[in-house]
């Protein structure tokens, strides 16, 4: 299996942990030159069994006062050039920006995945209600919770992109 995945979330929710931690020392390119004019490779996952290339999608998510600036159209739809989307979030319910970033992708065609980071941050029984917040939103194939700095659900969500590509 081998596919082209986008890692997308608000500053500071652990997409580079957890690219770091997928491709660690066994990076085989990383590089920020553009690859395309609509998305950049940050890093490749290589296992006997697939490989993942990761890619940045320029002006998507970069931090702007106006809420409505966060993603615009062009962004958007450079997600589409993508067979995957992993939309990464804080683990806690649902606020007003990741809210919005939910409504927008819904217009991606390819299959969204929600990965909730820094689940060893909260207590378990914190998990299922902050899990439901996120499943009466419908768009997402799959609600993945990891930890990217203790590897918790890692090798869920490799499964889970093995299954998707
Ligand atoms: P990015 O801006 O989305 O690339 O986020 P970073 O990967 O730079 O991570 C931001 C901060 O969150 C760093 O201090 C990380 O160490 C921390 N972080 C990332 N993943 C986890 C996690 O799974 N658990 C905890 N507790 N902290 C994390
Ligand atoms: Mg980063």
């Amino acid at each position: 299996k081998s596919g082209f995945v986008a890692l997308i979330g608000r500053p500071n929710v652990g997409k580079s942990t957890l690219m770091n931690y997928l491709v660690g020392q066994k990076v085989a390119i990383t590089s920020n030159k553009p690859q395309t004019t609509r998305n950049r490779i940050s890093g490749i996952y290589t296992s006997d069994d697939m490989q993942v290339v990761f890619v940045d999608t320029p002006g998507i998510f970069k931090p702007h006062s106006k809420l409505d600036d966060y993603m615009d159209k062009a962004s958007l739809s450079s997600l589409n050039d993508v067979d995957l989307v992993l939309f990464m979030v804080e683990p806690e319910e649902i606020g007003k920006g990741d809210q919005y970033i939910a409504d927008l992708l819904k217009e991606v065609k390819v299959p969204v995945f929600l990965v909730i980071n820094k689940v060893d941050e909260i207590h378990p029984n914190k998990l299922l209600p902050i899990m439901d917040s996120y499943h009466k939103l419908e768009g997402f194939k799959e609600i993945l919770p990891i930890s990217a700095t203790q590897g918790i659900g890692i090798e869920d969500l490799l499964a889970t992109l093995n299954k998707y590509l």
